[in-house]
């Protein structure tokens, strides 16, 4: 199933009452796991793990959601639109297998709520995308919404025919009535677009249509479009939804690249100016109890132990809080705590995919609100 609004909100709302609930996030990209065999082990692994941590804590009651979880995984999946996998499970009562189309950090929590920030900072970063291919009839619109298509339409105008018994001196003639048609055409194809845009706004357009025509057809669009484009692919009209899907998550992978490189950017210039950014772990830890953190940049896989307060201060030293003394309750994973208090705080969180950039400065980094 696809991830909405609605999904986040009935797994937030969901009140086991009786047993444990299990949440698995795993990343599938086959870009990074070529051999899907890779992501099973993870999957078995973070299962087996959890196994262990809920035979002491009163959460037994998951082992069959976890082999159950690990089954699903085992099952297989259709990669070339998946790189993230998302399923939770408690019991009778809840079982959601969510494909995601951009990638997660491996995580298996057991508690008594479905973990779902992962799903909110995916949700939360998404953008839309509109695509228009064309060729001289016909026309085709999308707009995709976390790899589903939320919105399409299409047009189909036939071009004159040429007539065989036209002699010489009407060939020119029905050239120009050529011409003129697919002109007209592409005016269609570009205001088509435009109606979409307007009920299903979307933030990029992507074009594709053959190089003759391309660059009419760009410059039929409205500006609001025009200023939107971000890439070209070469995929027709008649092209399967599912072409049409693959070549849309190439150019978001482009586009959401250069928005995690144009955020480490801003986080960098900020931190060397002392102002509006902060980089590394502790002041990142820091920022965050403070309650001044804008959007928060955190390196793909980026795990560490650590330490958490009562007082809400996190820390990856510890055992005694730096604010109010206190003695801290060490964590498994202070990322993972520092995300879910950014998003809690209304903070956006930015996943980061390869970015040697932010790796160099210790792999997380804030924008600061003050
Ligand atoms: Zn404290």
């Amino acid at each position: 199933m696809a991830l909405t609004e609605d999904t986040i909100r009935d797994l937030a709302g969901f009140e086991s009452g009786a047993g444990p609930v299990v949440s698995l996030y795993l990343d599938v990209d086959g870009r990074r796991w070529p051999r899907y065999a890779e992501c099973e082990e993870r999957a078995a692994r973070l299962v087996r793990e959890a196994l262990d941590r809920v035979s002491g804590n009163g959460h037994s009651g998951a082992a069959a959601d976890l082999h159950r979880v690990e089954e699903q995984v085992r099952g297989g999946l259709a990669r070339s639109t998946t790189r993230g996998l998302a399923i939770f499970a408690s019991g009778e009562a809840l079982w959601k297998v969510i494909e995601l189309p951009v990638a997660v950090k491996d995580q298996l929590v057991v508690n008594d709520c479905p973990h779902v920030h992962q799903l909110e900072a995916v949700f939360n970063n998404h953008m839309r995308f509109g695509v228009l291919l064309a060729d001289r009839q016909r026309a085709r619109v999308f707009v995709f919404e976390l790899g589903e298509i939320v919105e399409k339409d299409e047009l189909f105008e036939a071009l004159p025919r040429h007539e065989d018994d036209a002699g010489d001196r009407d060939r020119g003639h029905e050239r120009g009535h050529f011409e003129a048609a697919v002109h007209q055409h592409l005016k269609h194809a570009a205001k088509a677009a435009f109606e979409v845009y307007k009920h299903r706004p979307f933030d990029h357009l992507i074009i594709g249509a053959p190089d003759d025509i391309a660059p009419e057809l760009e410059r039929d669009l409205h500006s609001y479009l025009k200023e939107r484009i971000a890439g070209r692919v070469s995929v027709p009209p008649s092209a399967s939804e599912h072409d049409i899907r693959s070549a849309v998550l190439e150019v978001e992978t482009r586009v959401e690249r250069a928005k995690e490189q144009a955020m480490v950017e801003r986080v960098r210039n900020g931190a060397a100016a002392g102002r509006g950014g902060v980089t590394g772990l502790d002041e990142v830890l820091a920022a965050i109890g403070e309650r001044r953190v804008d959007t928060l940049v955190v390196s793909q896989g980026f795990a560490t132990p650590g330490w958490r307060c009562s007082c809400g201060q996190l820390a990856s030293r510890g055992r005694t809080c730096g604010v109010c003394s206190a003695e801290m309750e060490p964590v498994d994973d202070v990322v993972e705590v520092a995300m879910a208090g950014a998003l809690h705080q209304a903070a956006h969180v930015e996943v980061c995919l390869d970015n040697a950039d932010l790796d160099v400065v210790g792999r997380i980094g804030a924008l600061t609100r003050f």
